[in-house]
């Protein structure tokens, strides 16, 4: 039965590529039928924070990866959360320690360091010289007994360090270029390596799916297995993914964190989605689009590739585009409000009135076709907000069409309707207005409509005026009368 689990550190924000982990993870596990785990790795008590892992399982809740055991939900393997299962290190390392799987180092940081220097002026690899294999268990012991400080280090077999990785291949490492691991510092705290190894096996896990900045420690990690005697399970390293730069994405590309790309106006369905393509590609090798359910049924371990991910945001930007149409409209009018709310232009959703919640109904559905991510609508929605229609505004190219004697005409006899106008302006009245209008200054086409229209939006293109006017009509009508420049 497949077992997976995300492992992640909750030593910060959840960035892209761990999302991606933890999607690949989950998509592997629902795609087999099997258990998607999720297990909290904070024995770094320094740098593990509680505001960083409910952050994170939010985040993880957003993109809609639940799973089946784990922290809050708890499970047969329980507890999920590394720093509850220091006792289980413990007893582990007892049983190494007694079948000599496993020695005391009793070097300081100082020796260790020596050690190190010499290999480099030897251009040596720089390993554990394995010193304190040597110790005698009576002496180490006594050791102990005299309150000396001491590691605990895997004793690594003598042979090729191998093991299948179902992204890369057969991958080894031999064994002269790596020391034995350390287990446990001095300190007491037990390694990342160690511990990682521990749960996974205790955890029943099958496939191993994870950034391949961890595939140096993937040979620590198969010796602790052997050592226990324990089934090693299949790895899957996920390549790096870079930016457009082909440099490791960082900040510097924009903003990478889960966090972020929601506060954006990015739906999760837009960010699964385009997670999974990095790395990862449709059988037919052309669809782009999959819903979290075709994806489940598509997702294969064995079609992702080795070749790094390049991150692009213009291709995320149209997923959600794609989204945002397919979406329950209520949905992003739900979505979208505390965007304007933010912006100072809307007051709290729970406090707007019924005539307001329709009106912004209509001002979303005209504005939508013109963004690709929600938190762009406020800024598109300025001309119904900060109405002004001074030709100030607009620019070189719309102020040159409002000086035009024509548009001076056609503006002119505009304005006299508006300012004479009373109560909303109905999509029927302008239409009549404008044929009046067409009448008397003999303007038709561009003349007579981009003039009106650059007073309305400060653009001479946009929605259709059957979709525009009704958004003044409840909006910003008498704003009309007073902006119309005469
Ligand atoms: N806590 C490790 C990390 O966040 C987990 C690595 C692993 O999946 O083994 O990088």
């Amino acid at each position: 039965k497949t077992r997976v689990r995300f492992a992640p550190s909750p030593t910060g924000l959840l960035h892209v590529g761990n999302a991606r982990t933890a999607l690949y993870n989950w998509l592997v596990a629902r795609h087999a039928g099997g258990k998607y785990i999720l297990r909290i790795e904070d024995t770094d008590v320094e740098r593990s924070k509680e505001e960083h892992e409910t952050q994170l399982i939010e985040d993880l809740h957003w993109l809609g990866l639940e799973w089946d055991e784990g922290p809050r939900i708890g499970g047969p393997h329980a507890p999920y959360r590394q720093s509850e299962r220091l006792d289980i290190y413990r007893e582990h390392t007892d049983q190494l320690l007694n079948e000599g799987k496993a020695y005391r180092c009793f070097c300081t940081s100082d020796e260790l360091e020596a050690e190190r220097l010499r290999a480099v002026a030897e251009h040596r690899p720089q390993v554990y010289s394995g010193k304190c294999r040597a110790v005698p268990p009576a002496d180490s012991d006594a050791r102990v007994a005299a309150g000396e400080q001491f590691a605990v280090r895997l004793r690594i077999p003598d042979k090729p360090l191998r093991f299948h990785d179902m992204v890369r291949g057969d991958v080894e490492f031999a064994s002269d270029t790596v020391s034995d691991p350390i287990l446990v510092r001095s300190s007491g705290v037990p390694v990342y390596n160690y511990v990682v190894a521990v749960d996974d096996a205790l955890m029943e896990i099958t496939h191993v799916i994870r950034g391949d900045d961890h595939i140096s420690n993937t040979p620590k990690q198969v010796a602790i297995y052997e050592a226990f005697g324990w089934p090693v399970p299949q790895f899957a390293h996920l390549s790096t993914i870079l930016g457009s730069d082909r440099e490791r994405l960082s900040k510097r590309h924009g903003a990478t964190s889960i966090a972020s790309f929601r506060e954006m106006g990015i739906l999760p369905e837009a960010l699964v989605n385009y997670l999974a393509l990095l790395g990862w590609g449709a059988k037919d090798g052309t669809t782009e689009t999959f819903t979290p359910e075709q994806l489940i049924k598509e997702f294969e371990l064995e079609r992702v590739t080795a070749s790094p991910a390049i991150f692009d945001f213009d291709k995320l930007h149209w997923l959600n585009r794609h989204y945002i149409k397919l979406a329950d409209p209520a949905r992003i009018l739900e979505l979208a409000w505390p965007y304007f709310e933010k912006a100072g232009l809307l007051p709290p959703q729970r406090t707007a009135d019924a005539q307001t919640v329709k009106w912004f109904g209509k001002l979303v559905a005209l504005l939508l076709p013109s963004v690709d991510r929600l938190k762009q609508l406020p800024e598109k929605a300025q001309f119904v907000f900060r109405f002004d229609a001074s030709p100030a505004r607009a620019d070189a190219e719309n102020a040159t069409i409002l000086q035009t004697e024509i548009a001076q005409k056609v503006l002119a006899a505009f304005a006299a309707r508006v300012s004479q106008h009373e109560g909303a302006l109905t999509p029927e009245q302008f239409k009549n207005w404008m044929n009046e209008i067409k009448t008397e200054t003999g303007a038709k086409g561009k003349d007579l409509f981009h003039p009106v229209r650059i007073v309305l939006t400060g653009a001479h293109s946009g929605p259709e005026f059957d979709k525009l006017i009704p958004i003044f009509e409840e909006g910003s009508s008498l704003a009309l009368a007073t902006h119309i420049p005469s």
